[in-house]
């Protein structure tokens, strides 16, 4: 950890607890009911599932295979929210509608950015065209950030710590369950990381290659040494318009020319665009990644670290081929 990250990492536990030491009181054993916590979706949802384990009430708002981009709240969430002592968010303009669906529900509810102190990823280089911007540079301005953090782990092991100081704060009187439960996963989540690494490479660097459905593992890419060469919806979000047949063209002349064998959909987005492609530039269509959201239970996404398991073993393999 660099010296700037470990003063934001400090600055925010200190601003964590300044909250809650004027906001929620502190609980006494005597009139503890557990923390009622909220996650918007389903990745982040496990992560703070590990953390706070048997000790809170967790609900998550946005669940497996759901598309967090283009979600539409329900009547039930109103009532979720407002009970809630703690509301986990992605931030990064991830949650479009969760600003909405906070005032509307009233909630006294604490919001909690797990990717505060991370370093933003976006489409950067001034000055050069919109459609040949490099994807995953670091950027200042939010503008048209990246939100798919998790993709990296080192941001998931942020945003653990984030959520164990959270808890800790909110809840002083299971501070030594919300430790361990932490620092038994982060050894999980250190080891995942190491496995990421250690696959990847297996792969000639020639072969680091990603073509997926929309542009969902930037954060993956900049960790792990990928390029990502195109996307079938170029875009942070999924509520991208469909491609014309122009720009299709150009993407089956650009995945020919990498010299890619595969291609990726994901669990959240129907796979129709992604495999016509596929079949124009003659290369394989793998099995989906989870890009922003677990798997059902049961699947092999069922986790966040079975599903960036998953993910890896299935990029490695397609592009082995
Ligand atoms: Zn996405």
């Amino acid at each position: 950890m660099k010296t700037g990250q470990i003063i934001a990492a400090l600055l925010i536990a200190m601003m964590i607890n300044f909250f809650f030491s004027h906001t929620i009181q502190a609980q006494t054993p005597a009139n503890r009911v557990p923390l009622n916590v909220i996650a918007t979706h389903s990745i982040l949802g496990d992560l703070v599932a590990r953390v706070g384990g048997d000790a809170i009430t967790l609900h998550v708002i946005v669940g497996p295979d759901g598309d967090s981009h283009t979600y539409e709240p329900i009547p039930a969430d109103n009532v979720t929210l407002n009970e809630a002592n703690i509301i986990f968010e992605t931030g990064l303009h991830f949650e479009g509608w969760l600003d909405a669906l906070f005032e509307a529900s009233e909630s006294k509810g604490t919001r909690i950015v797990v990717t505060q102190g991370i370093i933003p990823l976006g489409f950067g280089g001034e000055g050069v065209a919109a459609d040949e911007r490099p994807l995953s540079t670091p950027v200042s301005d939010d503008a048209e950030v990246d939100p798919h953090f998790w993709q990296d782990v080192a941001n998931a092991i942020n945003a653990v710590n984030i959520i164990r100081d959270t808890l800790v704060a909110a809840d002083p009187a299971n501070e030594p369950i919300y430790r361990a439960n932490a620092t038994a996963y982060l050894a999980e989540l250190h080891a995942l990381d190491d496995y990421i690494v250690a696959q990847t490479e297996l792969l000639p660097i020639e072969r680091r290659i990603l073509v997926t459905n929309h542009d969902a593992f930037g954060y993956f890419a900049y960790r792990y040494g990928y390029t990502i060469t195109g996307s079938a919806f170029p875009s942070f979000t999924t509520e991208a318009e469909d491609p014309s047949a122009q720009d299709i063209a150009q993407l089956v002349d650009v995945i020919k020319a990498s010299g890619a064998p595969a291609i990726f959909p994901e669990n959240i987005e129907n796979a129709k665009l992604i495999e016509r492609i596929a079949g124009e530039a003659g290369v394989a269509m793998a099995p989906p990644l989870f890009s922003d959201a677990l798997g059902q239970p049961g699947t092999d996404g069922d986790t966040y670290i079975r599903m960036m398991r998953f993910n890896i073993d299935t990029i490695v393999a397609a592009l082995s081929a």
